[in-house]
C-alpha cells in the first residue's frame, strides 16, 4: 500500500507525549512489512537550524476557494521512512508547538488544517497516490474531510481510504463558528453530527464524522470513548461510528526501549541477570544526591504535568507515602502549578525526593531502569507507553485502573491469587486514598514479601507489546477503510 501519514510529531524530530513515539514506531513496522510510507509533519523552529534537504522550494496550498497558502517542503529520513517537513513559518516557526507555554496558540485550527492540507497537497505534487492516509488526533483529523469534500472531482484520491487514530480524545481542536470559511469547512458541514459542537467548531468530531475508519490506541480506551462519563464529552460520536471505531493497542519499540542494550544506560541487564538493574540505580541515586542504597525502594514518575496524569492524586498520596525508607524521583515538564507543587514536596523532603524540571530523554530512560516501582495515576490513558516501558526495565507499574493501563498492567488481586501472572498494581477510585494505600502495599511488598516483588519483576520483563502485532492490525484496518472508500463495505 501507499501510506500518507500525517503527525504533528514524530519521535527524533519533535516529541512532546506518546503520539511521537507511535508516528516513528508504527511507519517503521509498516516500511519493514513492505508498504511505501511517507509522514508528514511541520517543520518547527527547532527543525529549521537543521537544515534538511529541499524537496519542493514551493508548494501552493488552497484551504478556500480564496485563499491559498504557500510553502516549502523539506526532507529527512527516519529509519528508511522519508519524512516530509512543511515549512511555513508563520505557522511552525513559534517558540512553542501547541502553546506559548501557558495558553493554546489561537490560531492552532488554521495552522494544522494547514498541514493537513499541505500533506494533501503533497502526494499531488509528487505524485505519491495513496491509497491510505492516516490522520492522528486532531491536528490532522480533518485531512479525511479535505480528501472527501475538496478532492471529491479528483480522480487522484478517488480510491483513497482514511483511518483517524485517536491518542487522546480530550484535546478536540475547539476554535470559533467565525473560522468556518477560513477552514474551507462548508456550510451543510456545519451541523451537530460533523463539525459544530455547541456553536463552535470541533476538528476532532468532524473528522471523525468523515474518516472511513477510525481508532483508538488501546481496546479499553474505545470503551470509555463510547461512554458519557469518559468520552470527552464527544461519546455520542464515538458510539455513533459503531464498528468503524475500533481499539488497536500500541506497541513498544523494544530496539529503542531495551534494557540489554540501551545506549542511555551507563550499565545493562535482563530479567536474567539483574545486576546491571542495581548499579544505575545506585548510579542515578548518586547522579541525584540521594542516599546510594538499592536495599531503599524507589519510586518513580516522567510525564506531562498535566491534569490527566493525576497530580491532584499523586502530591497528596507522596506527602503520606514518603518516610526514610523510601525515595521518590520525579520528570516532568509542563503546568507549571503542578511542577510547584512538586518542587515543594522535593523541598521539604531533601534527603528522599528529587524531581527534575524538564523534558530529558537521556534521563527518562535512566529514571525507568534506577526505578523499582512507577506511578501512572491517570485520570484517563488512552494507552500509556511509560507503563510498557516500566514492566520491560523490570519497575513494577502502579496504575489507575483506566483505558490501556487496563490493557496492559496484570494488578496484583487484593487475596494476591494472581500472583502467578501479576506484573504491577492498581487501584481504581479517583481519590488520592487509594493510591496512596497503594503506594504503602507497594512499600509492604518490597521490605516484607521480596519473594513476590521479585517473582512480578520477572513476569513483568516478560511482557511483550510488539508492534509487529500493532502492525498486522493497522493493516486490516487500513484494507477496510479502503474498501470502504471504494464503495466495496
Ligand atoms: P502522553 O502521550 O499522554 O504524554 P504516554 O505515556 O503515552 O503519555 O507517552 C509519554 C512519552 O513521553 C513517553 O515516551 C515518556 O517517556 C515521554 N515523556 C513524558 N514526559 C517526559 C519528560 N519530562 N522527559 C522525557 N520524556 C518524557
Amino acid at each position: 500500500m501507499n501510506i500518507l501519514f500525517l503527525s504533528s510529531e514524530v519521535q527524533g524530530l519533535l516529541k512532546t507525549g506518546g503520539l511521537a513515539d507511535v508516528a516513528r514506531a508504527l511507519p517503521k513496522q509498516l516500511k519493514q512489512s513492505g508498504h511505501d510510507i511517507r509522514v508528514v509533519m511541520p517543520c518547527y523552529r527547532s527543525l529549521l537550524g537543521k537544515n534538511f534537504p529541499v524537496v519542493l522550494p514551493t508548494l501552493i496550498v488552497p484551504l478556500t476557494p480564496t485563499d491559498n497558502y504557500y510553502c516549502t517542503v523539506r526532507q529527512t529520513t527516519l529509519d528508511d521512512v522519508p519524512v516530509y517537513l512543511i515549512e511555513h513559518n508563520h505557522f511552525f516557526g513559534r517558540h512553542g508547538i501547541y502553546d506559548d507555554g501557558e495558553q493554546g496558540y489561537h490560531d492552532n485550527a488554521l495552522r494544522f488544517a494547514f498541514l493537513s492540507k499541505a500533506a494533501l497537497e503533497l502526494s499531488r505534487a509528487l505524485d505519491f497516490q495513496p491509497d491510505l492516509v492516516q490522520a492522528n488526533d486532531w491536528q490532522t483529523a480533518i485531512a479525511s474531510y479535505y480528501l472527501k469534500h475538496h478532492y471529491s472531482y479528483d480522480d487522484f484520491f478517488a480510491n483513497t481510504g482514511s483511518v483517524l487514530t485517536v491518542h487522546n480524545g480530550s484535546y478536540q481542536g475547539k476554535c470559533s463558528g467565525d473560522l468556518r470559511y477560513a477552514l474551507g469547512i462548508a456550510p451543510e458541514h456545519m451541523q451537530a453530527q460533523a463539525f459544530e459542537d455547541w456553536g463552535q467548531i470541533n476538528l476532532l468530531k468532524g473528522g471523525l464524522y468523515f474518516t472511513d475508519k477510525a481508532n483508538a490506541v488501546s481496546p479499553g480506551y474505545r470503551e470509555e470513548l463510547r461512554q458519557e462519563s469518559t468520552g470527552h464529552g464527544l461519546h455520542m460520536a464515538f458510539t455513533a461510528k459503531g464498528e468503524d471505531l475500533v481499539g488497536i493497542l500500541n506497541g513498544c519499540d523494544y530496539g529503542e526501549w531495551n534494557p540489554a542494550t540501551d545506549p542511555a544506560l551507563p550499565f545493562h541487564y535482563d530479567a536474567d541477570n539483574l545486576t546491571g538493574k542495581k548499579q544505575v540505580k545506585l548510579a542515578l541515586q548518586q547522579e541525584l544526591g540521594l542516599t546510594s542504597d538499592a536495599n531503599l525502594p524507589l519510586f518513580a514518575n516522567i510525564s506531562r504535568l498535566t491534569g490527566q496524569k493525576g497530580f491532584q492524586m499523586l502530591v497528596p498520596a507522596l506527602y503520606d507515602l514518603v518516610n526514610q525508607g523510601v525515595q521518590v524521583v520525579l520528570l516532568g515538564s509542563g503546568e507549571l502549578s503542578y511542577a510547584l507543587q512538586l518542587q515543594e514536596i522535593a523541598r521539604r523532603f531533601p534527603d528522599n525526593v528529587r524531581f527534575i524540571y524538564g523534558y530529558d530523554e537521556a534521563l527518562s530512560h535512566r529514571i525507568e531502569a534506577a526505578s523499582d516501582f512507577f506511578m501512572m495515576p491517570s485520570v484517563f490513558e488512552p494507552c500509556g507507553l511509560n507503563q510498557i516501558y516500566s514492566l520491560r526495565y523490570g519497575s513494577l507499574p502502579i496504575v489507575r485502573a483506566t483505558g490501556g493501563l487496563i490493557d496492559t498492567v496484570e494488578a496484583l488481586a487484593v487475596d494476591e491469587s494472581n500472583k502467578d501472572k501479576a506484573t504491577g498494581l492498581s487501584f481504581e477510585g479517583f481519590n488520592f486514598h487509594d493510591l496512596a494505600w497503594t503506594l504503602k502495599r507497594a512499600e509492604w511488598i518490597w521490605y516484607n514479601n521480596p519473594e513476590l516483588y521479585l517473582q512480578m519483576q520477572q513476569q513483568a520483563m516478560a511482557q511483550s507489546f510488539t508492534w509487529q502485532s500493532a502492525c498486522e492490525q493497522y493493516q486490516q484496518l487500513y484494507k477496510a477503510a479502503i474498501l470502504k472508500a471504494c464503495g466495496l463495505a
